[in-house]
């Protein structure tokens, strides 16, 4: 038996010296992971995307109307208006709504999440609108660390449009608080209301105005990643053109109206028609190419990895420090804070080990010495 495992060891041998010939003979060879993006592309569009987008602002400047604009839906079919007391006695309360849209083939889970009564003259309470991202959040923290990892359904909040009133002269102090409650939770989008309102030169000053005061209140909307270096000059222009653009300046209507000979939506005033989808007229084809074209997927990654990350790291802090306080509480011996030695505690330690070093030298030495002696 064992001529016979020396024999197999041997034919081992000379296959893998073969295979290795074979292989250096051989030129460049591809494994084949160049169809991975392929795998991920298909695995995603069967899976469907999803995505959560918060509108808020006060009532009547467009919001619902906007969101009809962009994603072609009339998603508030059953919405129930309220009259000025009706208003007066409301709380902000958080609406949900959901379509599923497919487009050539690839389905996406739209959530809108709406927060009517806020910003309204009596009501300028975010609480419930900053609750309800935690509460996602929270939500999607118990999943991720529950049982059934692998299905959870995402209700993070990805992105919020903020709409700023196009009456002012820049931010108002509740849009300026309200921001800045959410902006460490949230992708803000700061938008220019019902932009038809304003001329161009009007539309400008305000954007900058806007984008002055965001400064200088140290608010954080969402900031568009860096263009790589080595994208194609189209793209950068695109994306130069986009981040100049912040405020977006948007205008809305659920009607169709005739404009040169076509049928768009649109708004018709006495004095002529204003186009959602006119680029000359407002930046709504700018935002929705951003929102759901170019941004979405950086949207939902920015909320993942650093809004959710912040959340999910206070939460662990919380829990910790609440577990330590038990315990010191129940056991009778006090435990100590967990903590990296400080730099003089390494020091400390690396002088003792250097002492021990040099006494085991000075042993071996004396031991040799003796050994010497002896002979
Ligand atoms: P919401 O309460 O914020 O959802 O506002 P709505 O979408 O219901 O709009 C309130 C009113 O403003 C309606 O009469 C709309 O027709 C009108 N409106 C919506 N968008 C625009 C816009 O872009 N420009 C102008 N001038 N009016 C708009």
């Amino acid at each position: 038996s064992s001529l016979m495992s020396l024999h197999l060891h041997f034919t081992a041998a000379v296959m893998t010296l073969i295979s290795f010939f074979f292989f250096l003979s051989q030129e460049k060879q591809y494994v084949g992971f160049a169809t991975l993006p392929n795998q991920v592309h298909r695995k995603s569009v069967k899976k469907g995307f999803d995505f959560t987008l918060m509108v808020a602002g006060e009532s009547g400047m467009g919001k619902s109307t906007l969101v009809n604009s962009l994603f072609l839906t009339d998603l508030y079919k059953d919405r129930k208006l309220l009259n000025a007391e009706e208003r007066i006695n409301q709380t902000v309360e958080i609406i949900k709504h959901t379509v599923d849209i497919e487009e050539k083939g690839v389905k996406l889970k739209l959530t809108i999440v709406d927060t009517p009564g806020f910003g309204d003259a009596c009501l300028e309470d975010w609480k419930p609108i900053t609750d309800y991202i935690d509460q996602q959040f929270e939500q999607y923290f118990r999943d991720e660390s529950g049982l059934n990892r692998k299905n959870i359904q995402d209700n993070r909040v990805h992105c919020c449009l903020y709409f700023i009133p196009p009456f002012g002269h820049g931010l108002r102090p509740v849009d300026v608080e309200f921001m800045k409650a959410l902006h460490e939770k949230v992708n803000i989008i700061p938008l220019i209301a019902k932009a038809d309102c304003l001329t161009p030169n009007e539309i400008k000053k305000l954007k900058d105005r806007i984008r002055e005061e965001i400064d200088k209140f140290g608010i954080k909307v969402y900031q568009f990643p860096e263009c790589d270096s080595d994208e194609d000059e189209e793209f950068k222009q695109l994306d130069k053109e986009l981040k100049e653009c912040t405020p977006f300046a948007v205008i809305g209507s659920n009607t169709v109206v005739e404009a040169r000979g076509q049928r768009v939506r649109g708004r018709l005033y006495p004095w002529g028609i204003v186009e959602v989808e006119n680029q000359s007229h407002c930046d709504f084809v700018k935002l929705r190419n951003m929102l759901i074209r170019s941004h979405m997927h950086d949207l939902k990654d920015v909320t993942c990895d650093v809004h959710y990350e912040n959340y999910r790291a206070q939460c662990i802090q919380e829990m910790t420090s609440k577990l330590a306080q038990d315990n010191r509480m129940e056991s009778p011996i006090p435990i100590l804070p967990l903590s990296t030695p400080d730099v003089d505690t390494e020091k400390l330690i690396k002088m003792k080990d250097e002492e021990l070093k040099r006494m085991q030298e000075m042993l071996n030495k004396m031991q040799q010495q003796m050994h010497e002696k002896d002979q």
